[in-house]
């Protein structure tokens, strides 16, 4: 078994009929890098910046998260590796930064908390381009976006930390920027975000949770929280096509891309690149090595047709099933 695993790291991630399909990996702690290079990533597409900050009593200077972005971005060399600037509030408060809401979830959280504090939006994008400087693999990405202006506020402060620190005399172009996908008007503004930056990337977790209006932490409504529900998938589908218009990259960083189900019809929809937690990489790459792309485009179309989560479930398992 191990053995399998070990020759498969080296193999890429391709389908029976040569469509090739990128994996990439979820990191925020150091572990997560060197489980990450043993399963043989091709990059990291959200590395979850808070959590550094959610291992400290008090906010990391600008000094210290240089260091700790350097350690990332050196690990991956030259692989690609997308920073999510500080995703705070919803369901993760900082020790010393309380955020008191009746709902976080619908509240101060991600580029909100980070627009209305320029100075910690500020350190971290000049710790990140800082850290950067010499290797040129980080790429950008800005969480919880719900709105163009909201966007454009955000990159006029990106490009004004790069153009001052290109005056302090670093060298380094402008990083790709992207913006997550993750609430439910993002996705009916794609393409307007699309024009604006390089890349989107779809929070699967956080989209199927306001799509749903289920709390993706609550037990008592799991069984409701489904990413496979027929609208999640259109909203899935509608974002690769906006991005495609615009001629832009579109990848997922959410759980369903770690669902080898998941990933089939991912693939299928035309994302460029899945990104997942390290210990999902194996079973997503067998599982795509054992299909082929016109299989999983023939179950796509089935499936998009259908108006239940649990059918459509079954429908893509009997294609892995048939050949797993
Ligand atoms: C998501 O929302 O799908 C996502 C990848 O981000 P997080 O889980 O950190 O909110
Ligand atoms: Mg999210």
């Amino acid at each position: 078994q191990s053995k399998d695993l070990e020759l498969l790291r080296d193999k890429p991630c391709e389908t029976l009929d040569g469509y090739r399909l990128p994996l990439w990996v979820n990191t925020g702690l150091m572990i997560d890098v060197s489980r990450s290079l043993e399963q043989g990533a091709e990059g990291v597409g959200l590395y979850r910046t808070e959590v550094p900050f959610l291992l400290r009593d008090r906010f990391p200077s600008e000094e210290e998260q240089r260091q700790i972005y350097r350690e990332q971005l050196l690990a991956f060399a030259p692989r690609p590796v997308t920073m999510r600037t500080l995703d705070i509030g919803g369901d993760k408060a900082l020790p010393y930064f309380p955020i008191e809401e009746d709902n976080p979830f619908l509240g101060w959280r991600g580029i909100r908390v980070t627009l209305d504090h320029p100075e910690i939006f500020g350190a971290q994008l000049r710790a990140m381009l800082k850290a950067n400087a010499g290797l040129g693999n980080l790429r950008i990405m800005l969480p919880m976006i719900s709105s163009v202006p909201e966007l454009d506020e955000a990159l006029a402060l990106i490009y004004r930390c790069h153009a001052e620190l290109v005056e302090e005399g670093l060298e380094g172009e402008l990083p790709p920027i992207g913006v997550m996908v993750e609430v439910p008007s993002a996705v009916y503004q794609a393409r307007a975000m699309a024009q604006r930056v390089d890349f989107l990337s779809v929070g699967s977790n956080d989209l199927t949770q306001y799509l749903l209006a289920v709390d993706r932490n609550n037990s008592r409504v799991a069984d409701l929280y489904h990413s496979f529900h027929p609208a999640v998938l259109q909203a899935l589908s509608a974002v690769v096509a906006a991005g495609r218009l615009e001629g832009k990259s579109v990848g997922i960083c959410g759980e369903l891309a770690g669902d080898p189900r998941g990933a089939v019809l991912l693939l299928a929809m035309g994302y460029n690149v899945l990104s997942m937690n390290a210990t999902s990489l194996p079973k997503v790459k067998q599982a795509l090595r054992s299909i082929s792309y016109s299989d999983a485009c023939v179950v796509l179309d089935e499936v998009m047709q259908m108006e239940d989560a649990n059918q459509i479930v079954l429908q893509v398992e009997r294609l892995l099933g048939s050949r797993g």
